[in-house]
């Protein structure tokens, strides 16, 4: 196994709290030096002026594999991923079969390890099919080789109270954490966008704002009924970051994320009709950017996460009222966190990284991930050049699809090297094939 010595790069660790430039040297998978006196290393790689952070790791991740093989695979994703940053990613179960038995999220975790990238750490249905009335095989699930952690049917949310207090409550056996995509599907019904004046003035039907609001005060009370963990997915509205950070005043143990789209863009984009700015939850209206990002900033949102969602272009590139919602977002998500949340002063660097590496990891329970940067942790690290602007171009995305709605966009910040186990999974921002064999 090769061994690394970085050197000159500045290290941003909120874990141990280092930030400092400083040599990392990687060794047999692992962290062998920081700082101090560093040995001989088969491939030294100069990295000042870059900046050295613990893999990213991503709650949200569709890699539309079994079923979808022409939008994603996972091991498609999985490089995605590599040249994102990323050393862990969530995969999410709504595949087809849906991962709701052992046997399924058994085969994700098994072409995750081939594929050799990132962890690929799937999650679990709540429910049969994603129906929401019986639930799916948790029990087995957990106790797996894949040893599912985290539950949702994301995709859409769970509509029946009855089905969330049961499954809540057989999953604290487990410690399982309830993940939620909050919609209430009778409220959201043909929704293309946010419901607001810019959908009047579009001619659009809207998703009202309470339509996740609704859901995530109904999921808030009954964690604090049963004392379940809750997860709730991609938080977007102003509202729901407000429930959020009530319930966290009040010792309700919930967790939220929220996505890049959601902090970088507003229902204004729509005005052009592009159906890659069509998602779910919506793009809101500046108000709930703000609120986004002011959750993130004091933490009332815990993680940001992508919804990595892939589309074929037949599909995306259709008008809006019949296009799939959902973008690609594993290898913009670091620069948009940069350009977007960091470089205007919102965020510091290491909040930043606690929100895209630590936090996501300590939620997941990910040994290895999410930092420390020390002597003896796994050598799961993202390198990255804090300087360099680079326009988006869909077509040189590792993800074989392209549904972006940030073609054309000048991003700064740009992922150069990423080590996943020891092993350099990303070099100049390519992905490194041969860690495949
Ligand atoms: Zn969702
Ligand atoms: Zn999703």
């Amino acid at each position: 196994m090769t061994s690394y010595l970085l050197t000159g790069g500045r290290v941003v660790d909120p874990v141990s709290g280092t930030d400092a430039v400083a040599d990392v040297s990687i060794a047999d998978g692992k962290i062998s030096s920081v700082g101090g006196k560093s040995g001989a290393a088969d491939d030294t790689i100069d990295c000042a002026g870059l900046v050295i952070i613990p893999g990213l790791v991503d709650m949200h991740t569709h890699l539309r594999e079994p079923g979808r093989e022409d939008e994603e695979t996972i091991a498609s994703g999985s490089a995605a991923a590599a040249a994102g940053g990323f050393t862990a990613i969530c995969a999410m179960p709504n595949t087809d079969p849906v991962a709701d038995s052992a046997s399924v999220v058994e085969m994700v975790w098994a072409a995750g390890r081939e594929a050799g990238l990132v962890e690929v750490v799937p999650a679990g249905a709540l429910s049969k099919g994603l129906e929401g009335k019986e639930m799916s095989d948790i029990g087995e699930m957990a106790r797996s080789m894949a040893t599912v952690k985290l539950f949702t049917d994301d995709g859409k949310g769970v509509q029946d109270a009855l089905f969330v207090r049961r499954t809540m409550e057989y999953l604290m056996a487990f410690d399982g954490i309830y993940a939620e995509h909050c919609e209430d599907a009778a409220l959201a019904e043909g929704g293309q966008m946010h419901e607001g004046d810019r959908s009047m003035s579009l001619g659009l039907r809207g998703i009202p704002a309470e339509a996740e609001e609704l859901m995530a005060a109904r999921d808030i009370a009954l964690a604090r009924l049963t004392g379940c963990r809750l997860h709730l997915l991609h938080i977007s509205t102003a509202g729901t970051v407000e429930l959020v950070r009530r319930a966290k005043a009040d010792g309700i143990a919930v967790t939220a994320e929220a996505t890049p789209h959601h902090f970088s863009l507003t229902d204004a984009v729509l005005e052009t009709y592009d159906p890659n700015a069509k998602v779910n939850p919506p793009l809101r209206t500046e108000t709930d950017r703000q609120a986004i990002i002011k959750g993130l900033a004091d933490g009332t949102i815990d993680s940001i996460a992508t919804d990595h969602a892939p589309h074929a272009d037949h599909e995306k590139d259709q008008e809006i009222s019949y296009a799939p919602p959902g973008l690609i977002g594993l290898e913009t998500a670091l620069a948009l966190t940069l350009t977007n949340l960091v470089e205007p002063g919102h965020l510091t660097l290491a909040q930043a990284v606690e929100r895209l590496s630590v936090a996501p990891a300590r939620i997941l329970g990910l040994d290895g991930q999410g930092g420390p940067i020390e002597a003896g942790a796994a050598a799961n690290l993202c390198v990255f050049d804090p300087e360099a602007a680079w326009t988006v171009d869909p077509n040189a995305l590792e993800s074989k699809s392209n549904n972006t709605p940030f073609a054309g966009q000048t991003l700064k910040g740009k992922v150069v090297h990423t080590f996943f186990r020891g092993r350099r999974t990303a070099a100049a921002g390519i992905v490194q094939s041969e860690v495949f064999v």
